[in-house]
C-alpha cells in the first residue's frame, strides 16, 4: 500500500469541508484499484468561521483527516508550504477547498505519474465566469512576467497538481519568505505533465482574492523570479545621460552663436519634473527588492501553528 496526501487550503471554508470530502470519497474505489490510502490534510488559514470544527467533525469519523490551524491569517502560500511539510505520502496533491479543483480529475492525473512524470499539472483552458477586466489583466501579467523571468509561468496554470515525494522534497527544500507557488513550481524541473480542463466555477462561498489582493501577487511574483526590473533603473541612467550630453552640446553652440536671452523656463520645469518622476519610479523599484530582502532577511517562521493533528 503507498500513500497518497491530498493537501486542502483553507480560509474560511466552512460550507466547503464536507463538500469536498464526499467529492474526494466519489474516488474510492481508485484509491483501492491503485493500493492507494488518502491521507487528507487541511490546512486552516486562520479561518474566522467553523472551518476547523468542520475538520474535527469529519477527523472524528474519518482517521484519515487531519488538520492543521494556523495561528492567524498567514495566506495560501503558507497554507501550501505547512500542508507539503506535513503530507507523508508518496504521492501528494494539491487542491482547493471550494471544488474548482475537481477531484474527479485525479484518476487522470495518476496516469501521469504511471507514465513516469513527477508532477502532473493541470490549466485551465478558458476563464468563464471571471469577470473580463480580471482576465485581460491576468493575461498582460503572464506575458510581462514570461517576457522578464527565465522561470516558466504557464498562463491558467491551477495550483490543482499531483506530485511525486522527490518533487514535494525539492518544492519543501526552497524555504523563502516570499512565496510564488506558480514560480517555485516551475523552477525546481522536472518533468511536468499538463492536463487542461474548463474552468469550474466556485461551489459555495465567496473568493478569497480582490482586485487589489491578486494587484501585490502579481508584484510579488515578480519581484520573486525575476530582476529584469532593476535593470530598468540603469537602462533609463545612460539614456538620460546621453540626452544630457547632447543637450550640453546644443546649448553651447547656441549660446555662442545667438547669446543668451533668458528664456526657457517652462521646458526646465518640464524636465525636471520628468527626471524627478523617473528617479523616483527607480526608487521604488529597488526598493520592492529591498523590502522583500529586508523581510527574507528577518528570517520569520513561514506559519504559525495553533493546532495540528
Ligand atoms: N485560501 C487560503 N488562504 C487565503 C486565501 C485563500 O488558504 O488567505 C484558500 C481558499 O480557502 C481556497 C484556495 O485557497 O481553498 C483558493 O482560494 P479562492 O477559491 O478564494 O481563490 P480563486 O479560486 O478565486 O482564485
Ligand atoms: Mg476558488
Amino acid at each position: 500500500m503507498q500513500t497518497i496526501s491530498i493537501v486542502v487550503p483553507c480560509y474560511n471554508e466552512e460550507e466547503n469541508v464536507r463538500d469536498f470530502y464526499d467529492e474526494l470519497m466519489k474516488n474510492e474505489s481508485f484509491f483501492e484499484k491503485n493500493e492507494l490510502v488518502p491521507e487528507i490534510i487541511y490546512v486552516d488559514d486562520g479561518s474566522t468561521d467553523k472551518t476547523a470544527a468542520e475538520v474535527k467533525k469529519l477527523a472524528s469519523e474519518d482517521k484519515h483527516v487531519h488538520l492543521i490551524s494556523f495561528t492567524r491569517n498567514f495566506g495560501k502560500e503558507a497554507g501550501i508550504y505547512a500542508g507539503l511539510s506535513k503530507s507523508t505520502g508518496e504521492y501528494v496533491a494539491l487542491m482547493d477547498a471550494d471544488l474548482q479543483d475537481p477531484p474527479s480529475l485525479l484518476p487522470e492525473m495518476f496516469e501521469g505519474m504511471r507514465e513516469g512524470y513527477d508532477s502532473v499539472a493541470t490549466r485551465r483552458v478558458s476563464r468563464k465566469g471571471e469577470p473580463p477586466i480580471r482576465s485581460f489583466f491576468a493575461r498582460r501579467f503572464y506575458k510581462l512576467i514570461n517576457r522578464m523571468s527565465r522561470t516558466e509561468i504557464v498562463d491558467g496554470a491551477r495550483d490543482f497538481r499531483l506530485m511525486t515525494r522527490r518533487f514535494v522534497d525539492a518544492v519543501l527544500s526552497m524555504s523563502e519568505y516570499n512565496r510564488f507557488t506558480k514560480g517555485i513550481f516551475s523552477w525546481v524541473g522536472f518533468e511536468t505533465k499538463w492536463i487542461e480542463y474548463e474552468n469550474v466555477e466556485r461551489l459555495k462561498g465567496e473568493t478569497k482574492w480582490s482586485f487589489w489582493k491578486l494587484f501585490i501577487y502579481a508584484i510579488d511574483g515578480i519581484v520573486a523570479f525575476t530582476t529584469a526590473p532593476l535593470a530598468i533603473a540603469s537602462f533609463l541612467g545612460v539614456l538620460f545621460c546621453v540626452l544630457a550630453f547632447v543637450l550640453i552640446i546644443v546649448t553651447i553652440i547656441r549660446k555662442t552663436l545667438f547669446g543668451d536671452p533668458t528664456s526657457g523656463w517652462p521646458s526646465l520645469v518640464c524636465i525636471i519634473s520628468l527626471i524627478s518622476g523617473v528617479q523616483l519610479f527607480c526608487l521604488g523599484i529597488i526598493g520592492q527588492y529591498m523590502a522583500k530582502t529586508y523581510m527574507e532577511v528577518k528570517n520569520r517562521p513561514i506559519y504559525l501553528v495553533r493546532e495540528e493533528f
